[in-house]
C-alpha cells in the first residue's frame, strides 16, 4: 500500500481545496484515531427555522423548472468535486472508497431525476358531476422541510430528500449525525455557492447543527410541515411521537433486518457475492444489510463451508487502499454493541465464526448459525453479523422472513419461477423492497426507497416520492351561470 496521509489531516486538506477550511481538532476519524476537522456551532435552531420560512416565502414562487436549474447547477458542482467529496465520506464513515465515491455519485442521479422531476409536477383532472364545473388537482410547494440524517449515509439520504424538496419549492433546515457533520459541512458549502451564483433566496437550505436535542426542536416546531428522519428506531418513534402531537407530518426511513432466502436451485456462484457484499458490504452498516440468510437444507452444507472462506478472506483495512473491500466501523462503541450481540448468540447456542475485533473500530465480518429465529436475530445490530438459519419448505422460509419487527429489504436467491413469483406476491415478502438473485443493499435512485412495519412507512427518492414534499389541494371552477350541489342537494333560497 502507498503512504496514506493521517485521515484528519488529508480531511483538513480537501475542505481548504474546497473553500471552506476547518482546524483538525475534531472527532477522531474512525480510520486511525486522527482529529478530523471540527464543524463550528451553527445559529439556534429557532433563528435557522425563521430564516428558513422566510426562504420558503419567496422560493414557492419560482416557478418548478427554474428551481430546477438551480438544483442541476448543483448536480454538476457535485459532479466537479466528486472524488474529493468521495474520499471525505470515506475519511469520515470508514467505508471503502468506491462506496463513498458512489455515494456522491447517488447525490449527482438525484440531481438529475429532481431536474426531470421540475417539469413534471403533475396533478390530475377529474370528471364532475356537476354541470359546467371542472374539478382538478394541483401540488403546490409544502414549507420548510427538516432533514435529519443518519451516520451511515452522511450525505446521499439528504440529497434524496433535499434535491426533491427544492424543486417542490420548499426550503431544507439539514440537521445531520453528530458523528459525520464534516462531510454535511462540504457539501452545504458547495451548495451555498451555487446558490449565491443563481440568486436563491438566502437559507434556502442550511445546516442545524447538534445531537438529538437540535433534532428534537426541529420535530416540535410548528413552522416545519414535513420532518423527514433517518436513523434508529426509537428515534423514529421518539419523532413521530412529537411530530403527531402538532398534527404534523413525518416520513420515516428506520432500521432494517434484511434476509435472503437461499433455494435449493440458487446458482450458488451468485450467491456467494450477493451475500458476501449484502452481509459484511459496509461493514455491516447499511439499513439494508443482509442481516439473516435463510438457507435451504438441500445447499446448506455444500454454501456454509464456501461462505465462511469467502468471508475470511475479505481484506480489512484502510478505507483509502482500493484494495480494501471492509473498513472500520464508526466508533469503538459500535464494535463493543457487535460484541455483546456475538456473546448472546454464542448463549443462545449459535455458532459463530469471525467476528474477531482487530483494534479500535476495525471487527471481521461473522457468521452466527442459530439454532432457531430468536430475540436477538429479531433485533437489528448495526454490525457485519449474518445470522443463518435452515428451512426444508418455503412457507417456512417466507414465515421466517416475515417473523421481525422491522419491514424494509428482502430477496430470495432462486431459479424456480414460481418461488420467485410467490415471493413478489402479496403472501411473500412483507418489506419495501424485495429481489430476485441479487442481495438486499444496494438500491438505486429512480425507484421509490423504503420500508413497512417498524422501518417507519416512509418512501423517498425516486417513483412518486415527491409528492411528500407538497401540498394537493383539490380544485373545483364553476364556469356556469347556476350553483349545482353535489349529491342532488338543494338548497333554493
Ligand atoms: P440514530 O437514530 O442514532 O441517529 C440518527 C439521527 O437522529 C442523528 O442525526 C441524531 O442526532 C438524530 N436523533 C437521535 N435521537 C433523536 C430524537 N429523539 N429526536 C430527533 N432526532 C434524533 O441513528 P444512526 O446510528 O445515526 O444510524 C443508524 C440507524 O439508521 C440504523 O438503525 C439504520 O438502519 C438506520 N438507517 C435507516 C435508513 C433507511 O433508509 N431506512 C438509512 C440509513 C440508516
Amino acid at each position: 500500500m502507498t503512504q496514506i496521509p493521517p485521515a484528519g489531516t488529508e480531511a483538513a486538506d480537501i475542505l481548504a481545496a474546497l473553500g471552506c477550511p476547518l482546524p483538525a481538532t475534531g472527532r477522531p476519524s474512525p480510520i486511525d484515531g486522527s482529529a478530523l476537522p471540527a464543524v463550528p456551532d451553527c445559529d439556534s435552531v429557532d433563528a435557522a427555522i425563521a430564516r428558513s420560512v422566510s426562504a420558503f416565502e419567496a422560493w414557492r414562487s419560482v416557478p418548478g423548472p427554474v428551481r430546477g436549474q438551480l438544483v442541476r447547477l448543483f448536480g454538476e458542482a457535485l459532479r466537479e468535486h466528486r472524488e474529493a467529496l468521495g474520499r471525505l465520506v470515506t475519511i469520515e464513515t470508514g467505508k471503502p472508497l468506491s462506496e463513498g465515491v458512489g455515494e456522491v455519485q447517488e447525490m449527482i442521479d438525484i440531481c438529475e431525476f429532481a431536474v426531470g422531476l421540475s417539469r413534471q409536477l403533475y396533478g390530475l383532472t377529474i370528471a364532475s358531476e356537476r354541470p359546467s364545473h371542472h374539478m382538478r388537482e394541483m401540488w403546490h410547494p409544502l414549507g420548510p422541510v427538516a432533514v435529519i440524517s443518519a451516520f451511515n449515509f452522511p450525505v446521499a439520504v439528504w440529497a434524496w430528500n433535499a434535491c426533491l424538496a427544492l424543486v417542490c419549492g420548499d426550503s431544507v433546515l439539514w440537521k445531520p449525525s453528530e458523528k459525520t457533520p464534516v462531510t454535511a459541512w462540504a457539501v452545504q458549502s458547495v451548495f451555498d455557492k451555487v446558490a449565491k451564483d443563481f440568486g436563491a433566496p438566502e437559507a434556502l437550505s442550511q445546516l442545524v447543527s447538534g445531537g438529538r436535542e437540535a433534532g428534537e426542536a426541529l420535530a416540535a416546531d410548528h413552522r416545519i410541515p414535513l420532518v423527514s428522519a433517518t436513523g434508529s428506531v426509537p428515534m423514529g418513534r421518539a419523532v413521530a411521537t412529537t411530530v403527531a402531537a402538532r398534527l404534523g407530518r413525518s416520513l420515516l426511513e428506520l432500521g432494517g433486518n434484511a434476509a435472503t432466502i437461499v433455494a435449493s436451485s440458487a446458482d450458488l456462484e451468485l450467491a456467494l457475492r450477493a451475500i458476501a457484499f449484502g452481509a459484511a458490504g459496509t461493514t455491516g452498516q447499511r439499513c439494508t444489510t443482509m442481516r439473516r440468510l435463510i438457507v435451504h437444507n438441500s445447499v446448506y452444507d455444500t454454501l456454509l463451508p464456501r461462505l465462511k472462506k469467502a468471508f475470511g478472506s475479505l481484506r480489512i483495512g484502510d478505507p483509502r487502499d482500493p484494495a480494501t473491500l471492509i473498513g472500520p466501523m464508526i466508533d469503538a462503541q459500535a464494535v463493543t454493541a457487535m460484541g455483546a450481540a456475538l456473546d448472546r448468540a454464542r448463549a443462545e447456542g449459535g455458532t459463530v465464526t469471525g467476528g474477531e475485533a482487530q483494534g479500535d473500530c476495525y471487527v471481521a465480518p461473522a457468521l452466527v448459525e442459530m439454532p432457531a429465529q430468536s430475540d436477538l436475530v429479531r433485533e437489528e445490530t448495526f454490525a457485519p453479523i449474518l445470522y443463518v438459519l435452515r428451512y426444508s419448505e418455503f412457507d417456512e422460509a417466507i414465515a421466517m422472513q416475515r417473523d421481525v419487527p422491522q419491514g424494509l429489504s428482502s430477496s430470495i436467491l432462486t431459479n424456480d419461477l414460481r418461488e420467485a413469483e410467490a415471493f413478489l406476491s402479496a403472501t411473500g415478502s412483507d418489506c419495501g423492497i424485495a429481489n430476485i438473485n441479487m442481495g438486499t443493499s444496494g438500491a438505486e435512485i429512480g425507484g421509490a426507497f423504503g420500508g413497512e412495519k417498524e422501518t417507519g412507512g416512509g418512501r423517498e427518492s425516486g417513483s412518486d416520492s415527491w409528492k411528500v414534499y407538497m401540498r394537493r389541494q383539490t380544485q373545483n371552477v364553476n364556469y356556469g351561470r347556476t350553483l349545482p350541489l353535489a349529491q342532488g342537494v338543494e338548497f333554493d333560497l
